[in-house]
Order: structure tokens, then sequence, then C-alpha cells
């Protein structure tokens, strides 16, 4: 495994590869959501993994500085896998002076997460479009348990031609059913403790939902499970699995995503109902 930390380096490995190059985009602070990524992507002949806390996606107000970075552990973790290049760029390699151009998917970037967090999509749309220049992945492996953000990034490839296919996911949780996530470190014994009802509240509705219900009713009941634990909502929405717009009556399609504060963290979390 080696540890690479030049855009230009890693453009001039890239050229060398042969087979299909599987890549895993993280920000570090690596958990087992992640390394399911990494071992999906052993598919592959040759694995890519970028750890790279991207600035261009955090708001004024949020967690760049605070966000966990532990290279070492990481890179730990990351051995015990078939993992040929770990890709580690600076900001200032990343953003150069005089730096200018941005990638914008509109509609649906604005809303759900986007909405709360004003320009963090096109601080993700534009690092992923980076790093896929740089890294040329035949494949990339990304989480469900970012599902606007899977989205977002499909429509992206999509609309600019680009060959990089995206691998869905599964979502990773803990033993009780949270969904793993390099910010739930933040949470307090309290809030870990409460923050399960996230995934139990969607469970509830996946079992009692039918097709036509009022997808609103749905979302009231979440929101109460959710408040009655100390978490103050962000959003609930039921949406179209496909191109995340709003659900009136639930259907075969109908997809539950949320954003809830436990204290000060911000949780997201989603689930298909059928
Ligand atoms: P991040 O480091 O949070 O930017 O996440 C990097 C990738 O890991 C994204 O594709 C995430 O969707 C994915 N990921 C994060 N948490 C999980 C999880 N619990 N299960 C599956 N994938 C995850």
């Amino acid at each position: 495994m080696q540890l690479i930390k030049s855009v230009q380096k890693m453009k001039e490995i890239r050229q060398q590869l042969s087979g299909k190059v599987g890549f895993v985009p993280t920000m570090g602070a690596l958990h087992s959501g992640h390394l399911s990524l990494v071992k999906s992507a052993q598919e592959c002949e040759n694995i890519v993994v970028s750890i790279f806390v991207n600035p261009t996606q955090f708001g004024e107000n949020e967690d760049l500085d605070s966000y966990p970075r532990d290279l070492d552990a990481d890179l730990q973790k990351l051995k015990k896998y078939k993992v040929d290049y770990v890709f580690f760029p600076t900001s200032e390699m990343m953003y150069q002076k005089g730096y200018r151009t941005w990638v914008n998917v509109e509609g649906i970037t604005n809303i759900l997460c986007g909405d709360s967090r004003p320009g963090h999509f096109r601080g993700v749309t534009t690092v992923v479009n980076k790093l896929v220049n740089i890294i040329k992945p035949d494949r990339m492996y990304m989480g469900l348990k970012d599902f606007q953000q899977i989205t977002v990034l499909e429509t992206m490839l999509r609309d600019l031609n680009m060959d990089t296919q995206i691998v869905r996911c599964p979502i990773i949780r803990e033993s009780d059913g949270l969904a793993m996530s390099s910010r739930n470190a933040y949470l307090n014994s309290e809030e870990r403790k409460n923050a399960v009802i996230l995934n139990q509240a969607m469970r509830i509705i996946q079992d009692s939902a039918k097709i036509g219900d009022e997808a609103q009713n749905h979302i009231s009941k979440m929101k109460k499970m959710i408040e009655d634990k100390g978490g103050n909502v962000d959003y609930i929405e039921i949406v179209s699995t496909k191109d995340l717009s709003k659900t009136e009556k639930i259907n075969k399609d109908s997809h539950i995503v949320l954003a809830v504060f436990m204290g000060k963290t911000r949780l997201i979390d989603n689930l298909k109902i059928f």
C-alpha cells in the first residue's frame, strides 16, 4: 500500500495501471462503513482510497476544524485490505491559489441536506469531479448512507458524460441500528443512546406504512418519536427513491430521508419503505 500525497504523482501512477480501478473517496476517520466500500472494491484489479477533508463542502459555521482526523489509524485499518494506493492530498494542492471553477448540479442540491447546508453539494460535486479526473476510476464505491449525495453524483456523472460508474453500497449500522458515521464520535453517552431512535422511527413506519397512506401522517409520527428522545429535527421527508421529489401518498418507490440534531451533532439516515 502506497501513500500518495501529490496530485501529479497520483496521475502518473494511474497512467501505469492496467485492469479495472476501483475508487473509494472518503474524508478519513475510517469506520466499518468505509471499510465495507473497500471490501466491495476488491472486485477491481486496483484499489485507490482517498482521504481528504474537503473544505469546500463545509459551511462557515460547520465542523471543518473539529472534523476527526487520524491518518495513522486510517492507514492501519486500510492495510488489512487489498488497498494499493491511499491518495492524501492537501487542501492547497487541490485548491491552488486563484482557484475559480465549480461544478453544480441544479435542483436536487437545494433540497433536504442542500437546503440546510447551502453550498455543500457544490463542494461535493466539485471535489469528486476533481478526484475522478485525477484517478480516472472505472468504478466509484459509495455508501447509501449519503443517499442524496449518491443521487447528486450519479446525475453529475451522467450529465457530464463521465466514464465512472457508481457502485451503491448498503448502509453499515452499529448493532443497535445507528448508522455508522465519523460524526458519531461527537455524541455524548446520553445522545448516543437516544440516537438509536432515528433508525427505530423509520423502521416503525416501514413496518406500518401501506401503499396510498398520506406521507405527512407518517412524517409527523416519526417527528414526534424523535423529539420525545431529545432530537431536534432538521428535516424528515418521504421522497421518491428515483429523483428525491416529495411523496404525497406512499407508493412502492417511497424512501424516508432525515437529518436530526442530537445535541450539536447533525446525523443523517434513510430507509426505503418497501
Ligand atoms: P465520508 O468519509 O463521510 O465522506 O464518507 C465516505 C464514503 O463512505 C461515502 O460514500 C459514504 O456514503 C460512505 N459511508 C459513510 N458511512 C457509511 C455507512 N455507515 N455505511 C456505508 N457507507 C458509509
